[in-house]
């Protein structure tokens, strides 16, 4: 039983669930590329949510590393653009889908790598940022405390990978010279592998990779540290191109089904963003014959839908859902009345429970991240109230996913002796129909005022005295 105050919460329990549906079956196949790839245990499965405000949901294997491979690729195209401008960027590295493998040995007709999320144009990123700085060692550093800012923590490099990288890296090699042969990689082609094997080498978790999601859904800056780690600019072209190339020849499909920029990697993980609000962490070494983690794909295609993350799921939403936030003893309402039936006791008794009535005033449309915003304050101050009421006057509109998060947080507080009033004049957490009112399950308590709000939470305070005697 997930309850309020202990164990996890809705949303860590969901994603408990994402797991479970997605770890049945052993499809897909290791990368066997290096020996080091070929190793590593495939059931680990870890998955990551990063909030704008810094708060990370992890749950299973969040804690296991593995190389980041292809996932750099955003990275260091950002850096690239920072670096040379985006005009001098743009001469180089072309921004169209190719709808090729990542390994493919193609340019376009200008001779420029197809876009910076294929092999060819991120060795080419990465061979730019020697332009700059042609000392490898030096050029790595920078490029570590770039990837170390965007995650908020020291990255490190996994030598074993990168050396087998080093020794095994023919076809990479191979794209380099050919791009060297047509004057568009102008630094050292051994050094631009050295530099591009590297990055691909650095050891990452699934909440490394949400909260450089989470980084990019910031315009930039890191939600846990708030700093910034890339310029707006930047981020936004970064985005455009994770949307179109991302993926591999799997885009099309992706931008349909999952509906948010991503990228992923042979190292078994997935990064994914939505603007905005949240970065996502997904890990699981099985790979499609994309090169993409097939568990990873399915969890982001489970995550997208039952939670409403398309970025083209279009609601009004406003990062501020709770309006205010107060008890009731700070409200100037008197449910003082003879309506009531109240005894004197009764009466004194409530008067000095009134602070153990929370009100939240929420705003704007209810989507997943604001409405897991609210819950998450709701389980936080837990202690300090028996009575929630949740005032939706000021809501527009609640989607699906929401609606269930409250039916879900309401039962929860049911569970821990607590309860929750809605404030639903409008119906828009519970439909109305002309004649009565439908709360259904585990949403008992909708009325349509304030008053009435209160009133129903001193009954249940009146109920509790009782049964605690
Ligand atoms: N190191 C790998 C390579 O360059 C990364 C590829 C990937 O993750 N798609 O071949």
């Amino acid at each position: 039983m997930s309850s309020l105050v202990a164990g996890p919460s809705l949303v860590e329990a969901y994603l408990e669930h994402i797991r479970n549906t997605c770890l049945v079956g052993t499809d897909g196949e290791l990368a066997d590329y290096i020996p080091e790839l070929a190793r590593v245990d495939p059931t680990k499965f870890g998955l990551s949510l990063a909030l704008h405000d810094g708060y990370v949901y992890s749950i299973a294997d969040a804690d296991v590393g593995f190389t980041i491979q292809s996932v750099s690729k955003p990275l260091t195209y950002a850096l690239a653009l920072t670096h040379k401008g985006f005009e001098l960027v743009d001469e180089r590295i072309g921004v169209e889908p190719s709808g090729e493998a990542f390994n493919e040995i193609s340019v376009d007709s200008k001779r420029r790598p197809r876009n910076p999320m294929i092999n060819a144009g991120a060795i080419l990123s990465a061979s730019m940022l020697l332009e700059v700085e042609p000392d490898v060692d030096r050029a790595f550093a920078e490029l570590l405390e770039f990837y170390s800012a965007c995650a908020g923590r020291q990255l490190v490099l996994d030598s074993d990978v990168y050396n087998s990288e080093m020794r095994s890296g023919a076809r990479n090699r191979a794209i380099a010279y050919m791009l060297q042969s047509f004057g568009v990689l102008q630094a050292s082609p051994e050094a631009a592998i050295d530099l591009y094997f590297r990055q691909c080498s650095l050891i990452v978790t699934t909440d490394d990779l949400a909260v450089i999601g989470g980084t990019l859904a910031n315009g930039g800056v890191n939600p846990r540290t708030g700093r910034r780690a890339v310029g707006q600019a930047v981020v936004q072209r970064v985005l455009s191109v994770m949307t179109t190339c991302g993926m591999y020849d799997g885009a099309g499909d992706w931008v349909t089904t999952v509906g948010l920029p991503a990228k992923s990697g042979v190292g078994g993980g997935i990064m994914a963003v939505l603007p905005g609000q949240l970065g996502i962490g997904v890990y699981s070494p099985l790979l499609d014959e994309h090169g993409n983690s097939v568990r990873g794909v399915a969890a982001c295609k489970r995550l997208s839908a039952d939670l409403g993350l398309h970025m083209f799921n279009v609601a009004r939403e406003s990062r501020v859902t709770v309006r205010s936030f107060h008890t009731a003893a700070e409200l100037d309402i008197d449910t003082d009345r003879p309506d009531t039936d109240r005894t004197d006791t009764e009466r004194r008794y409530l008067r000095g429970k009134r602070d153990r009535i929370r009100i939240f005033e929420l705003q704007g449309d209810l989507t997943f991240s604001g409405t897991e915003s609210v819950l998450r304050r709701l389980r936080a101050t837990a202690q300090e109230f028996e009575v929630a009421i949740l005032d939706m006057t000021r809501v527009d509109h609640v989607d699906e996913v929401s609606r269930s998060m409250f039916v879900g947080a309401s039962r929860n507080l049911k569970g821990a002796q607590r309860s929750a009033v809605i404030v639903d004049p409008d119906g828009v957490v519970v439909r109305r129909s002309a004649h009565r009112s439908e709360p259904g399950p585990g949403l008992e308590y909708v009325v349509t005022t304030m008053h009435e709000a209160l009133i129903r939470a001193e009954d249940f305070l009146l109920k509790l005295a009782v049964e605690e005697g």
